[in-house]
């Protein structure tokens, strides 16, 4: 019999987020011949999505637009997708591992009394069934885990598995958003960030200043590095805690988890809780001038120097190619 996998996505400015189609990828894996993947949309005024959502690879598209949803509250989100679900009855659902789908996937799973499996990185068949590789002990570790009742809730960490490319015409279905009877958060004030060009746990190249930038002036040539490359600047806690940049920044255990392409560490030590959440980056490039530094263990190319000598050449040499 064929089932039903819904896809939360996630939309930003009237454009779907990256994760989005990694998750209807990991749908796909996660699903036999015939069964459907739907998608979920929930936000307010999201007639700029139209185009977008009309070519994806996926069966149907539920959406759920009120002027509630127009900033995430878990709460509201909640109960709009709680109605999506009445509607698609699916055996599974798959969120992003960002910061929604790592607050709202387990509200979901508490209420269905489903099984969750959480920052897949990897997705593979076995004679058991679906396998799903997940990092453990900070990164230090992995283990695979397969469901064994349904239904199941998935969350997929950004940048890991392949963005569904699949063009399909799906059919939309506008579900109509009931409000809670009361609604314990109320978002009181939005502050927008203004910096950042790219979005930091999406973006391919991050170039990440340490302590040792001492300023938030020295964090300049780091996103001068990052313009040049199309990345995006991030963080230890070290530098945080410092006050040298905002909190959205840091990197590691208690910050957010990135894997991009190549991650550039200018003057972070390579603590423990730092490594678990950019260990699993494709490249690692490390500048630090104690060569006795945690990170070079980690790192696939170190450069022994200091940051405010390397990081503007490497920018000189990036903008010649
Ligand atoms: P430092 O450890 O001070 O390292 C600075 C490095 O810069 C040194 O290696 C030094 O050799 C080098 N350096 C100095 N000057 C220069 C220069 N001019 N050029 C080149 N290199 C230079 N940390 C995180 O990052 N993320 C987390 O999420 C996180 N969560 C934590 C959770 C808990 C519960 C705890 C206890 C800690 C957590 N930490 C986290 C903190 C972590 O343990 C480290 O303290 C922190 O990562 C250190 O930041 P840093 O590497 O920037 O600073």
């Amino acid at each position: 019999m064929s089932k039903t996998i819904l896809v939360v996505a996630e939309q930003r400015d009237g454009k779907l987020r990256q994760v989005t189609y990694e998750a209807i990828q990991a749908a796909k894996l996660s699903s036999n011949e015939g069964d459907v993947i739907h998608l979920a949309v929930l936000g307010s005024d999201l007639s700029g999505l139209q185009d977008s959502l009309a070519s994806l690879g996926v069966q149907k598209v539920c959406i759920v637009d009120d002027a509630d949803l127009e900033h995430y509250n878990p709460e509201a989100y909640a109960s709009g997708l709680s109605q999506v679900i009445e509607s698609s009855n699916p055996e599974g659902i798959v969120f992003g591992h960002t910061a929604i789908g790592r607050d709202l996937a387990p509200v979901i799973s508490a209420k269905l009394n489903a099984g969750q499996i959480s920052d897949v990185t990897a997705i593979e068949d076995s004679v058991e069934g679906v396998l799903y590789t997940r990092p453990i002990y900070a990164g230090k570790a992995f283990e695979q885990k397969t469901f064994q009742s349904v239904p199941w809730v998935l969350t997929v960490r950004p940048n890991n598995i392949d963005a569904d490319q699949t063009k399909g015409a799906p059919e939309v279905e506008h579900i109509s958003y009931q409000k809670p009877a009361s609604l314990r958060t109320v978002i009181q004030e939005v502050v927008q960030k203004t910096s950042g060009k790219v979005d930091l746990t999406e973006a391919k190249v991050v170039v990440a200043g340490g302590r040792a930038v001492k300023s938030a002036e020295g964090f300049k040539p780091l996103e001068e590095l990052a313009d040049v490359l199309g990345g995006a600047v991030g963080a230890s806690r070290g530098a945080c805690d410092a006050g040298y940049c905002d909190y959205s920044l840091q990197i590691g255990q208690t910050g957010k988890v990135v894997t991009p392409e190549i991650y550039i560490a200018c003057g972070i030590s390579g603590a423990i809780q730092h490594v678990a959440g950019m260990s699993q980056s494709k490249i690692i490039v490390a500048i630090n001038k104690d060569p006795e530094a945690p990170i070079f263990k980690i790192a696939d190319y170190g450069i022994v120097g200091d940051i405010f000598e390397v990081v503007p050449q490497l920018t000189e040499e990036f903008r010649k190619v």
